[in-house]
């Protein structure tokens, strides 16, 4: 009989599971994927994959019985379904409430916020009566964000009079989706910054990187952040502080806007994230092996990086005819230059 134990389970199969096979494979560690189709990034890439739905209780407990520990490759499961399996007795980490705040754009403006972190003036609109007040203080244009479902912008409106505001709000509460406010920051520019946090409380940081996001998704990051010296305790301080009120285990991204020179919280993400993809090559240890150690319980890795700078560029989208053979051979030309490519369609 095949023993079809693995150390790591994923549930969702993207570019982050996939990313962290090469990792797992120098240290030996087995990895199981839950995807979506078979044509998932992480499903083109390892070899245990089961294709099955991230809300199917039936499919997610058949995952969590054979692994030492059950991972997410994306924020899309059902937290409820998570604590049962922590009833159960299954190891999930990060936790499913963990897993809760990284969902929800209200729990993070008010955890953070009751935690004395710098946050942007928000609304969490549950009465119409909620609004006005808002409104007066703030003025327009304001942002509205959904409170959960978003990602890379979708789900993040700027409105510039009430019209359009009660426009954005109706269509969420129609959802279910509770609206939150906040004041239009003005940005001078947006950073992130990385926590690998494991089961007793250690941590290791990354150096506070500079994105640039364009349409709501990160185009182009430089490692570390030009002139963020002054910022880094600051930031080291904060995302100390997230990790260990929230508890937790794995990578931790907090995303933020430094506006007149001051850093506020966007928001969190709770697992590898765009903004350490610099780490494959650029760091001692990369956000994808620091993500296996740590929920692993395993000793962190350094932390440093490899050069004195480090840049991303995320080719999104674009024309099918863009990745052909030539442009590859041109980008792997390029001295230094790395290239992942996720097997996703362009
Ligand atoms: P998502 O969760 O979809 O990534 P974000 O909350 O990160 O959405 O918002 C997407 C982008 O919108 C941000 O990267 C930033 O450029 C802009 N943005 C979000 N909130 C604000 C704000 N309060 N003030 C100014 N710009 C904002």
């Amino acid at each position: 009989m095949r023993n079809d134990r693995a150390d790591v389970g994923f549930i969702g199969a993207g570019q982050l599971a996939r990313m962290s096979a090469a990792p797992a494979s120098a240290l030996d560690l087995r990895l199981a994927v839950l995807a979506n189709r078979s044509d998932d990034g992480a499903a083109q890439a390892l070899p245990d994959v089961t294709i099955g739905d991230p809300d199917d209780p039936v499919a997610v407990e058949a995952l969590a019985a054979r692994c030492d520990v059950l991972t997410f490759d994306h924020e899309l499961v059902d937290p409820d379904l998570l604590e049962r399996l922590e009833e159960k007795g299954y190891v999930v980490r990060p936790s499913s409430g963990v897993m809760r705040l990284s969902q929800s754009k209200r729990q993070q403006r008010e955890r953070f916020a009751a935690l004395g972190l710098p946050v942007p003036a928000f609304c969490v609109v549950e009465l119409d009566s909620d609004v006005a007040g808002f409104v007066e203080q703030v003025g327009f244009p304001l942002i509205v964000k959904a409170d959960r479902g978003g990602y890379d912008g979708r789900g993040v409106w700027q409105v510039d009079t009430n019209d359009e505001l009660l426009e954005v709000m109706v269509g969420l509460r129609r959802r279910g989706i509770t609206p939150v406010l906040e004041e239009r920051v003005s940005l001078d520019r947006e950073l992130a910054m990385q926590i690998a946090r494991r089961p007793s409380g250690e941590t290791r940081t990354y150096p506070l990187v500079e994105t640039v996001q364009v349409d709501g998704m990160l185009r182009e990051l430089i490692a570390p952040a030009p002139g963020g010296e002054r910022l880094q305790a600051e930031a080291e301080r904060i995302v100390e502080t997230i990790a260990a009120d929230a508890g937790v285990v794995g990578m931790l991204a907090v995303e933020f806007f430094e506006s007149n020179g001051e850093l506020l919280i966007n928001e969190i993400a709770t697992r590898p994230h765009n903004s350490g993809h610099f780490s494959i090559e650029g760091a001692q240890t990369s956000q994808f092996e620091q993500h296996l150690r740590a929920v692993l319980d395993l000793p962190l890795g350094s932390t440093a990086l490899t050069a004195p700078w480090a840049v991303t560029v995320n080719i999104v989208g674009g024309l099918a005819g863009d990745l052909t053979r030539t442009h590859l051979e041109r980008a792997l030309q390029i001295e230094g230059a790395h290239l992942h490519l996720y097997g996703k369609e362009a």
